[in-house]
C-alpha cells in the first residue's frame, strides 16, 4: 500500500516521528478500534482516532443526540440534536478524514451481542458511563483475548487503566464486582466538568495509537488518576493480575457473561 501525496502531507506530523513513520501510519491505517459509547469519553477519541488514520472505526451507541450531552460530547453540533448518536459521530469523523471506515452500531452493548461487536477489533475503548457495561466490556474482553482501555469520568475527577490480555490485571482483578445499585451517583446526577470527557477521552485514543503502532508503555498494570481542580495526574501501580480473579484467574468462576441490573442512567 503506497500512500498518495494527499496521505503523506495529511499525515507528515506522524510519517516524521521516528517512533511511527511510513510503517506505524500503515499500522494505524489496517487497525480497527471500537468505541463502545458516543459520549463524554468516546466523543473526542473517536475524533483523534478518526484524524490520526485508524483504518476502521467502529461506534456501539443506541441513543440520540440531546441538547445536555453537546457541553462536553464535542462530536456532536447542535443541528444534530435528536439524530442517533453513531449517525452524527460517524458524519463529523467522516468529514475529518475520507480514509476512515465508520462502521455503526445503534444498540447498547449486552451479554447477546458484545462478543460479536469486538470480534472483529484490534483495541476497544470503553466510553460507557455505567458499571453494569463497564464490567460487561471487560469480562467479554477477557474471555475474547482483546485489550481494551477502561476509563471513568465525574465531577472534576477521572481515570484510566489499560488491559492487555496476558500481561496485567484486568477491571475485575481491581474492582471486583459492581457496586450496590445507587451507591455510586451518575455523571447525569452528579454533574462533569465537560473538558474531563477531552482530557481522558483522549487518553484512552492515546492507548489505542500507542497499541496499535507498537511503541512505548501502556497503562497496563497502572490506573491514572486525574484531579483536575488539584490540577494533578497519578499513576498507582495496580498489584499483578490476580490469580483468584474471576474472570481472569487461573480457575474463573465467571464462564458466561452477566447483565448487570442497569442502574438508572441514561448517557446524558
Ligand atoms: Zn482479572
Amino acid at each position: 500500500m503506497a500512500f498518495t501525496n494527499e496521505q503523506m502531507e495529511r499525515y507528515s506530523r506522524h510519517i516524521i516521528l521516528q517512533e511511527v513513520g511510513v510503517k506505524g501510519q500503515k499500522k494505524l491505517l489496517n487497525g480497527k478500534v471500537l468505541i463502545i459509547g458516543a459520549g463524554g469519553l468516546g466523543a473526542p477519541a473517536a475524533m483523534y482516532l478518526a484524524a490520526a488514520g485508524v483504518g476502521t472505526i467502529g461506534i456501539v451507541d443506541a441513543d440520540e443526540v440531546d441538547l445536555s450531552n453537546l457541553q462536553r460530547q464535542i462530536i456532536h453540533g447542535t443541528a444534530d440534536v435528536g439524530k442517533a448518536k453513531v449517525k452524527s459521530a460517524k458524519e463529523t469523523m467522516n468529514a475529518m478524514n475520507p480514509d476512515v471506515t465508520v462502521n455503526t452500531y445503534r444498540e447498547f452493548v449486552t451479554s447477546e451481542n458484545i462478543m460479536d461487536l469486538i470480534k472483529d477489533y484490534d483495541f476497544i475503548i470503553d466510553g460507557t458511563d455505567n458499571f453494569p457495561a463497564k464490567f460487561l466490556i471487560n469480562d467479554a474482553c477477557v474471555m475474547a483475548k482483546k485489550p481494551f482501555s477502561h476509563a471513568g469520568i465525574i465531577r472534576f475527577k477521572g481515570q484510566l487503566m489499560t488491559y492487555v490480555p496476558g500481561e496485567g490485571p484486568c477491571y475485575r482483578c481491581v474492582f471486583k464486582n459492581p457496586p450496590p445499585k445507587d451507591a455510586v451517583p451518575t455523571c447525569k446526577q452528579a454533574g462533569v466538568i465537560g473538558a474531563m470527557g477531552g482530557v481522558i477521552g483522549s487518553l484512552q485514543a492515546m492507548e489505542a495509537i500507542k497499541y496499535l503502532i507498537g511503541v512505548g508503555d501502556l497503562l497496563t498494570g497502572k490506573l491514572l488518576t486525574f484531579d483536575a481542580l488539584k490540577m494533578e495526574f497519578h499513576t498507582v501501580k495496580l498489584p499483578k493480575a490476580n490469580g483468584g480473579c474471576a474472570v481472569c484467574g487461573d480457575h474463573p468462576t465467571i464462564t458466561e457473561l452477566i447483565d448487570y441490573e442497569q442502574i438508572e442512567c441514561d448517557g446524558k
